[in-house]
Protein backbone atom coordinates (compact mmCIF):
# COMPACT_ATOMS: atom_id res chain seq x y z
CA UNK A 1 0.00 0.00 0.00
CA UNK A 2 1.29 3.47 -0.87
CA UNK A 3 0.88 6.11 1.94
CA UNK A 4 1.00 5.74 5.66
CA UNK A 5 -2.43 7.41 6.63
CA UNK A 6 -5.33 6.60 8.70
CA UNK A 7 -6.79 4.61 5.48
CA UNK A 8 -3.79 2.43 5.19
CA UNK A 9 -4.00 2.26 9.30
CA UNK A 10 -7.39 1.13 8.68
CA UNK A 11 -7.35 -1.11 5.57
CA UNK A 12 -4.74 -3.05 7.18
CA UNK A 13 -6.25 -3.76 10.34
CA UNK A 14 -9.40 -4.82 7.78
CA UNK A 15 -6.38 -6.97 6.17
CA UNK A 16 -5.38 -9.17 9.62
CA UNK A 17 -7.86 -11.31 10.19
CA UNK A 18 -7.40 -12.78 6.32
CA UNK A 19 -4.16 -13.18 6.95
CA UNK A 20 -3.29 -10.63 4.74
CA UNK A 21 0.23 -9.60 4.49
CA UNK A 22 1.28 -5.68 3.94
CA UNK A 23 3.86 -3.51 2.70
CA UNK A 24 3.52 0.31 3.28
CA UNK A 25 5.33 2.82 1.35
CA UNK A 26 5.20 5.73 3.89
CA UNK A 27 6.73 9.13 4.39
CA UNK A 28 8.01 8.81 7.50
CA UNK A 29 8.39 6.31 10.47
CA UNK A 30 5.97 8.42 12.38
CA UNK A 31 3.13 8.35 10.01
CA UNK A 32 -0.38 6.64 11.37
CA UNK A 33 -0.23 3.23 9.24
CA UNK A 34 3.58 3.19 9.47
CA UNK A 35 3.00 2.84 13.30
CA UNK A 36 1.50 -0.65 12.97
CA UNK A 37 2.31 -2.30 9.62
CA UNK A 38 5.44 -4.28 10.28
CA UNK A 39 7.07 -4.20 6.61
CA UNK A 40 7.76 -0.44 6.42
CA UNK A 41 9.77 1.37 3.10
CA UNK A 42 9.82 4.91 4.06
CA UNK A 43 10.49 6.70 0.76
CA UNK A 44 9.07 9.09 -1.51
CA UNK A 45 6.31 8.27 -3.34
CA UNK A 46 6.73 10.94 -6.52
CA UNK A 47 10.19 8.84 -6.77
CA UNK A 48 9.82 6.09 -9.78
CA UNK A 49 12.98 4.18 -8.27
CA UNK A 50 11.80 4.24 -4.53
CA UNK A 51 8.21 3.13 -6.14
CA UNK A 52 9.68 0.24 -8.25
CA UNK A 53 11.95 -0.77 -5.67
CA UNK A 54 9.01 -1.00 -3.44
CA UNK A 55 6.70 -2.83 -6.01
CA UNK A 56 8.81 -5.58 -6.38
CA UNK A 57 7.41 -8.83 -4.78
CA UNK A 58 3.72 -7.56 -4.05
CA UNK A 59 1.20 -8.96 -5.81
CA UNK A 60 -0.83 -5.76 -5.88
CA UNK A 61 -0.22 -2.02 -5.20
CA UNK A 62 -3.16 -0.34 -3.93
CA UNK A 63 -3.44 3.32 -2.04
CA UNK A 64 -3.97 5.65 0.75
CA UNK A 65 -4.09 8.60 -1.36
CA UNK A 66 -4.33 9.95 -5.08
CA UNK A 67 -1.24 11.75 -5.19
CA UNK A 68 1.49 9.14 -7.35
CA UNK A 69 2.13 10.90 -10.54
CA UNK A 70 0.20 8.52 -13.12
CA UNK A 71 3.62 8.49 -15.69
CA UNK A 72 4.92 6.19 -12.47
CA UNK A 73 1.61 4.11 -12.37
CA UNK A 74 2.13 3.36 -15.62
CA UNK A 75 5.87 3.17 -15.75
CA UNK A 76 4.96 0.22 -12.95
CA UNK A 77 2.41 -1.27 -14.86
CA UNK A 78 4.96 -1.99 -17.64
CA UNK A 79 7.30 -3.34 -15.30
CA UNK A 80 4.08 -5.99 -14.50
CA UNK A 81 3.08 -4.42 -11.41
CA UNK A 82 -0.70 -5.27 -10.88
CA UNK A 83 -2.17 -1.56 -9.79
CA UNK A 84 -5.60 -1.39 -8.26
CA UNK A 85 -7.07 0.93 -8.83
CA UNK A 86 -5.19 1.39 -12.27
CA UNK A 87 -3.74 4.42 -13.56
CA UNK A 88 -6.51 5.41 -16.09
CA UNK A 89 -9.25 5.40 -13.93
CA UNK A 90 -7.37 7.32 -10.73
CA UNK A 91 -6.43 10.31 -13.12
CA UNK A 92 -10.00 11.28 -12.51
CA UNK A 93 -9.27 11.30 -8.66
CA UNK A 94 -6.50 13.33 -9.14
CA UNK A 95 -7.30 16.28 -11.33
CA UNK A 96 -10.76 17.91 -10.88
CA UNK A 97 -10.55 19.19 -14.55
CA UNK A 98 -10.62 15.51 -15.88
CA UNK A 99 -13.04 14.48 -13.56
CA UNK A 100 -15.43 17.65 -15.04
CA UNK A 101 -14.70 16.21 -18.73
CA UNK A 102 -15.19 12.47 -18.35
CA UNK A 103 -18.26 12.72 -16.08
CA UNK A 104 -19.85 15.67 -18.47
CA UNK A 105 -18.64 13.10 -21.57
CA UNK A 106 -20.51 9.96 -19.78
CA UNK A 107 -23.79 12.82 -19.14
CA UNK A 108 -23.05 12.60 -15.20
CA UNK A 109 -24.73 15.42 -13.67
CA UNK A 110 -22.70 18.06 -12.32
CA UNK A 111 -22.30 21.66 -11.46
CA UNK A 112 -21.95 24.20 -14.16
CA UNK A 113 -18.17 24.64 -14.35
CA UNK A 114 -15.21 25.14 -16.66
CA UNK A 115 -11.53 25.70 -16.45
CA UNK A 116 -10.38 29.39 -16.07
CA UNK A 117 -7.41 31.35 -16.90
CA UNK A 118 -7.25 34.40 -14.83
CA UNK A 119 -9.19 36.69 -12.79
CA UNK A 120 -10.79 38.41 -15.63
CA UNK A 121 -11.76 35.22 -17.01
CA UNK A 122 -13.46 33.76 -13.54
CA UNK A 123 -15.43 37.22 -13.84
CA UNK A 124 -16.63 36.51 -17.60
CA UNK A 125 -17.73 32.41 -16.17
CA UNK A 126 -19.52 34.61 -13.51
CA UNK A 127 -21.19 36.57 -15.90
CA UNK A 128 -22.59 33.35 -17.91
CA UNK A 129 -23.49 31.31 -15.00
CA UNK A 130 -25.53 34.47 -14.20
CA UNK A 131 -27.15 35.08 -17.21
CA UNK A 132 -26.04 38.53 -16.95
CA UNK A 133 -25.15 39.28 -20.44
CA UNK A 134 -22.43 37.67 -20.83
CA UNK A 135 -19.75 39.20 -23.42
CA UNK A 136 -20.56 42.46 -22.60
CA UNK A 137 -19.04 43.07 -19.15
CA UNK A 138 -15.40 45.17 -18.76
CA UNK A 139 -12.51 43.29 -18.08
CA UNK A 140 -12.91 42.23 -14.59
CA UNK A 141 -16.54 43.28 -13.71
CA UNK A 142 -18.33 41.17 -11.67
CA UNK A 143 -22.10 40.02 -12.43
CA UNK A 144 -23.48 41.54 -9.74
CA UNK A 145 -23.60 38.60 -6.53
CA UNK A 146 -22.73 35.77 -8.41
CA UNK A 147 -20.45 33.72 -6.27
CA UNK A 148 -18.16 31.23 -7.89
CA UNK A 149 -15.94 28.67 -6.67
CA UNK A 150 -12.60 27.87 -7.37
CA UNK A 151 -10.63 24.80 -7.06
CA UNK A 152 -6.93 24.16 -7.93
CA UNK A 153 -7.64 20.75 -10.05
CA UNK A 154 -4.81 19.33 -8.03
CA UNK A 155 -3.78 18.86 -4.51
CA UNK A 156 -7.09 19.54 -2.83
CA UNK A 157 -7.98 18.10 0.20
CA UNK A 158 -10.43 18.68 3.03
CA UNK A 159 -11.32 21.88 1.01
CA UNK A 160 -8.14 23.41 1.08
CA UNK A 161 -7.61 24.21 -2.78
CA UNK A 162 -11.02 25.62 -2.35
CA UNK A 163 -12.58 29.51 -2.64
CA UNK A 164 -15.42 30.61 -3.09
CA UNK A 165 -14.67 34.35 -4.27
CA UNK A 166 -17.27 37.04 -5.21
CA UNK A 167 -14.99 39.49 -7.00
CA UNK A 168 -11.82 39.83 -9.49
CA UNK A 169 -9.92 40.87 -6.53
CA UNK A 170 -10.62 37.66 -4.55
CA UNK A 171 -10.14 35.66 -7.52
CA UNK A 172 -6.15 36.39 -7.59
CA UNK A 173 -5.26 33.67 -4.70
CA UNK A 174 -6.07 30.74 -6.37
CA UNK A 175 -3.79 31.27 -9.04
CA UNK A 176 -0.74 31.75 -7.26
CA UNK A 177 -0.14 28.17 -7.03
CA UNK A 178 -0.14 27.92 -10.50
CA UNK A 179 -1.86 25.20 -10.89
CA UNK A 180 -4.92 24.95 -13.42
CA UNK A 181 -7.94 26.51 -11.98
CA UNK A 182 -11.10 24.91 -12.09
CA UNK A 183 -14.44 27.40 -11.46
CA UNK A 184 -17.79 26.23 -10.51
CA UNK A 185 -21.02 27.58 -9.53
CA UNK A 186 -21.74 27.72 -6.06
CA UNK A 187 -24.29 24.99 -5.76
CA UNK A 188 -27.31 26.09 -3.44
CA UNK A 189 -27.31 22.71 -1.82
CA UNK A 190 -29.92 21.16 0.43
CA UNK A 191 -26.97 19.10 1.87
CA UNK A 192 -24.00 16.98 0.93
CA UNK A 193 -24.24 13.38 0.06
CA UNK A 194 -22.09 10.45 -0.23
CA UNK A 195 -22.31 7.17 -2.62
CA UNK A 196 -19.69 4.72 -1.46
CA UNK A 197 -19.30 1.87 -3.93
CA UNK A 198 -16.92 -1.24 -4.27
CA UNK A 199 -15.84 -2.78 -7.52
CA UNK A 200 -14.03 -5.68 -8.29
CA UNK A 201 -12.00 -6.57 -11.53
CA UNK A 202 -14.12 -9.17 -12.24
CA UNK A 203 -16.61 -6.06 -12.13
CA UNK A 204 -18.62 -8.00 -9.01
CA UNK A 205 -20.14 -4.26 -7.12
CA UNK A 206 -21.66 -3.68 -4.16
CA UNK A 207 -23.22 -0.19 -2.82
CA UNK A 208 -23.01 1.22 0.80
CA UNK A 209 -26.50 3.32 1.62
CA UNK A 210 -26.36 6.42 0.31
CA UNK A 211 -25.36 8.86 3.82
CA UNK A 212 -25.74 12.41 5.05
CA UNK A 213 -21.93 14.41 5.29
CA UNK A 214 -22.29 17.30 7.71
CA UNK A 215 -19.33 19.57 6.66
CA UNK A 216 -17.84 22.46 8.95
CA UNK A 217 -15.34 24.60 7.68
CA UNK A 218 -14.81 22.44 4.79
CA UNK A 219 -13.53 19.46 6.87
CA UNK A 220 -16.25 16.82 7.35
CA UNK A 221 -17.72 16.59 10.72
CA UNK A 222 -20.49 13.69 10.94
CA UNK A 223 -21.62 11.72 8.67
CA UNK A 224 -25.22 9.66 9.16
CA UNK A 225 -26.28 6.56 7.76
CA UNK A 226 -28.63 6.28 6.30
CA UNK A 227 -29.11 10.41 4.94
CA UNK A 228 -32.43 11.10 7.11
CA UNK A 229 -35.28 11.04 5.26
CA UNK A 230 -33.68 10.24 2.28
CA UNK A 231 -36.22 8.69 -0.51
CA UNK A 232 -35.92 5.00 -2.13
CA UNK A 233 -35.67 6.82 -5.62
CA UNK A 234 -33.29 9.06 -4.69
CA UNK A 235 -30.75 6.73 -2.68
CA UNK A 236 -31.77 4.05 -5.92
CA UNK A 237 -30.57 6.94 -8.18
CA UNK A 238 -27.85 7.77 -6.13
CA UNK A 239 -26.30 4.34 -6.12
CA UNK A 240 -26.78 3.38 -9.63
CA UNK A 241 -24.96 6.69 -10.35
CA UNK A 242 -22.12 5.81 -8.39
CA UNK A 243 -21.77 1.78 -9.94
CA UNK A 244 -22.08 3.67 -13.63
CA UNK A 245 -19.04 5.80 -12.52
CA UNK A 246 -16.87 3.15 -10.90
CA UNK A 247 -18.06 0.91 -14.22
CA UNK A 248 -17.58 3.65 -16.82
CA UNK A 249 -13.97 4.24 -15.27
CA UNK A 250 -13.12 1.02 -14.54
CA UNK A 251 -12.95 1.75 -10.96
CA UNK A 252 -11.04 -1.27 -9.01
CA UNK A 253 -11.56 -0.86 -5.24
CA UNK A 254 -13.40 1.62 -3.32
CA UNK A 255 -14.48 4.71 -5.14
CA UNK A 256 -16.52 7.63 -3.07
CA UNK A 257 -18.90 9.65 -4.82
CA UNK A 258 -19.23 13.22 -3.01
CA UNK A 259 -22.24 14.65 -3.94
CA UNK A 260 -24.59 17.38 -3.55
CA UNK A 261 -28.56 17.01 -3.07
CA UNK A 262 -30.69 20.00 -5.10
CA UNK A 263 -34.13 20.80 -5.71
CA UNK A 264 -34.57 20.54 -9.73
CA UNK A 265 -36.70 22.82 -11.48
CA UNK A 266 -39.40 20.96 -10.20
CA UNK A 267 -38.70 20.92 -6.59
CA UNK A 268 -38.35 17.50 -6.89
CA UNK A 269 -34.63 16.44 -5.26
CA UNK A 270 -32.25 15.30 -7.02
CA UNK A 271 -27.83 15.05 -7.08
CA UNK A 272 -24.96 16.79 -8.63
CA UNK A 273 -21.55 14.87 -8.55
CA UNK A 274 -19.12 16.89 -6.81
CA UNK A 275 -16.11 14.86 -5.94
CA UNK A 276 -14.76 11.34 -6.76
CA UNK A 277 -12.65 9.31 -4.18
CA UNK A 278 -10.73 5.86 -5.38
CA UNK A 279 -10.00 4.36 -2.05
CA UNK A 280 -11.70 3.86 1.32
CA UNK A 281 -12.90 7.70 1.91
CA UNK A 282 -14.25 9.70 5.19
CA UNK A 283 -17.72 9.31 4.35
CA UNK A 284 -17.38 5.25 4.45
CA UNK A 285 -15.82 5.38 8.09
CA UNK A 286 -18.90 4.03 9.55
CA UNK A 287 -18.87 1.14 7.86
CA UNK A 288 -16.67 -0.26 10.35
CA UNK A 289 -18.88 -0.86 12.88
CA UNK A 290 -22.46 0.04 11.23
CA UNK A 291 -22.20 -2.23 8.26
CA UNK A 292 -21.81 -6.14 7.72
CA UNK A 293 -18.29 -5.99 5.72
CA UNK A 294 -16.43 -2.41 6.26
CA UNK A 295 -15.09 -0.36 3.14
CA UNK A 296 -11.82 -1.57 4.60
CA UNK A 297 -12.54 -5.26 4.44
CA UNK A 298 -14.36 -4.44 0.60
CA UNK A 299 -11.50 -2.60 -0.67
CA UNK A 300 -9.24 -5.05 0.11
CA UNK A 301 -11.44 -7.71 -1.13
CA UNK A 302 -11.51 -6.26 -4.31
CA UNK A 303 -7.99 -5.25 -5.33
CA UNK A 304 -7.13 -9.20 -4.71
CA UNK A 305 -10.40 -9.90 -6.67
CA UNK A 306 -12.17 -11.87 -3.94
CA UNK A 307 -16.01 -12.19 -3.86
CA UNK A 308 -17.03 -9.04 -2.22
CA UNK A 309 -18.94 -8.99 1.10
CA UNK A 310 -22.44 -7.98 2.20
CA UNK A 311 -22.47 -3.96 2.61
CA UNK A 312 -25.87 -3.64 4.07
CA UNK A 313 -26.01 -1.55 7.61
CA UNK A 314 -26.30 -3.67 10.68
CA UNK A 315 -28.47 -1.32 12.79
CA UNK A 316 -31.47 1.60 11.72
CA UNK A 317 -28.72 4.28 12.08
CA UNK A 318 -25.00 4.95 12.67
CA UNK A 319 -23.39 7.99 12.91
CA UNK A 320 -19.52 8.64 12.42
CA UNK A 321 -18.08 11.77 14.50
CA UNK A 322 -14.55 12.92 13.14
CA UNK A 323 -12.30 13.91 16.44
CA UNK A 324 -10.35 16.46 14.99
CA UNK A 325 -6.72 18.02 16.84
CA UNK A 326 -7.62 20.65 19.59
CA UNK A 327 -6.52 20.93 23.36
CA UNK A 328 -6.18 17.23 24.15
CA UNK A 329 -6.80 16.24 27.13
CA UNK A 330 -4.80 13.62 28.22
CA UNK A 331 -5.98 10.35 26.03
CA UNK A 332 -6.45 7.87 29.57
CA UNK A 333 -8.69 10.26 31.22
CA UNK A 334 -10.68 11.06 27.85
CA UNK A 335 -11.64 6.92 27.44
CA UNK A 336 -12.51 6.34 31.14
CA UNK A 337 -15.43 9.10 30.69
CA UNK A 338 -16.21 8.40 26.95
CA UNK A 339 -16.03 4.39 27.75
CA UNK A 340 -18.02 4.89 31.27
CA UNK A 341 -20.57 6.97 29.74
CA UNK A 342 -21.22 4.93 26.29
CA UNK A 343 -20.26 1.29 26.52
CA UNK A 344 -21.41 1.16 22.85
CA UNK A 345 -19.01 3.84 21.65
CA UNK A 346 -16.43 2.47 19.11
CA UNK A 347 -13.42 4.63 19.06
CA UNK A 348 -11.02 4.80 16.38
CA UNK A 349 -8.02 6.97 16.60
CA UNK A 350 -4.82 6.90 14.51
CA UNK A 351 -1.74 7.76 16.54
CA UNK A 352 -1.03 11.01 14.95
CA UNK A 353 0.19 13.83 16.31
CA UNK A 354 -2.49 16.46 17.49
CA UNK A 355 -2.47 19.83 15.82
CA UNK A 356 -5.56 22.02 15.84
CA UNK A 357 -8.15 21.32 13.18
CA UNK A 358 -6.18 18.01 12.28
CA UNK A 359 -8.16 14.72 11.73
CA UNK A 360 -7.15 12.51 14.61
CA UNK A 361 -9.60 10.16 15.10
CA UNK A 362 -13.42 9.39 14.97
CA UNK A 363 -15.87 7.64 16.56
CA UNK A 364 -19.02 5.66 15.43
CA UNK A 365 -22.60 5.27 17.57
CA UNK A 366 -25.84 2.73 16.68
CA UNK A 367 -29.17 2.70 17.11
CA UNK A 368 -32.51 3.08 17.05
CA UNK A 369 -33.24 6.78 18.02
CA UNK A 370 -31.61 8.69 15.35
CA UNK A 371 -30.97 12.02 17.99
CA UNK A 372 -29.49 9.78 20.82
CA UNK A 373 -27.04 7.83 18.20
CA UNK A 374 -26.21 12.13 17.17
CA UNK A 375 -26.19 13.27 20.35
CA UNK A 376 -23.60 10.53 21.85
CA UNK A 377 -21.51 10.63 19.04
CA UNK A 378 -20.97 14.61 19.13
CA UNK A 379 -20.42 13.96 22.67
CA UNK A 380 -17.53 11.69 22.48
CA UNK A 381 -15.75 13.21 19.80
CA UNK A 382 -16.56 16.75 21.26
CA UNK A 383 -14.63 15.15 24.55
CA UNK A 384 -12.24 13.26 22.73
CA UNK A 385 -11.37 16.67 21.64
CA UNK A 386 -11.48 18.28 24.33
CA UNK A 387 -14.27 20.67 23.38
CA UNK A 388 -16.61 19.08 25.90
CA UNK A 389 -15.67 19.01 29.63
CA UNK A 390 -18.61 16.84 31.20
P1 LIG B 1 -11.76 18.80 -1.33
O1 LIG B 1 -12.47 17.51 -1.02
O2 LIG B 1 -10.69 18.65 -2.33
O3 LIG B 1 -11.38 19.55 -0.11
P2 LIG B 1 -14.30 19.63 -2.47
O4 LIG B 1 -14.41 19.85 -3.93
O5 LIG B 1 -14.92 18.40 -1.92
O6 LIG B 1 -12.78 19.76 -2.06
O7 LIG B 1 -14.93 20.87 -1.72
C1 LIG B 1 -14.95 20.99 -0.30
C2 LIG B 1 -16.28 21.55 0.16
O8 LIG B 1 -16.55 22.81 -0.44
C3 LIG B 1 -17.46 20.67 -0.26
O9 LIG B 1 -17.67 19.62 0.66
C4 LIG B 1 -18.60 21.67 -0.24
O10 LIG B 1 -19.07 21.92 1.07
C5 LIG B 1 -17.94 22.94 -0.76
N1 LIG B 1 -18.09 23.04 -2.23
C6 LIG B 1 -17.26 22.51 -3.16
N2 LIG B 1 -17.70 22.76 -4.41
C7 LIG B 1 -18.84 23.45 -4.29
C8 LIG B 1 -19.79 24.01 -5.21
N3 LIG B 1 -19.61 23.94 -6.54
N4 LIG B 1 -20.86 24.65 -4.70
C9 LIG B 1 -21.04 24.78 -3.37
N5 LIG B 1 -20.19 24.29 -2.45
C10 LIG B 1 -19.10 23.64 -2.88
Amino acid sequence: MVGGGQLARMTHEAGIPLGIKFKLLSDTPQDSAAQVVSEVVIGDYRDLDTLRAFARGCDVVTFDHEHVPTEHLHALEADGVVIRPGPEALRHAQDKGVMRARLDAIGVPCPRHRIVSDPADVARFAAEIGGSGAGRLDEGQWPGDVPVVLKTVRGGYDGKGVWVVRSSEEAAEPFRAGVPVLAEEKVPFVRELAANVVRSPHGQAVAYPVVESVQVDGVCDTVIAPAPGISDALSTHAQQLALRIADELGVVGHLAVELFEVRDAGGAPAVLVNELAMRPHNSGHWTQDGAITSQFANHVRAVLDLPLGDPRPRARWTVMANVLGGDYPDMYSAYLHCMARDPQLKIHMYGKDVKPGRKVGHVNTYGDDLADVRERAAHAAGYLRGTITE
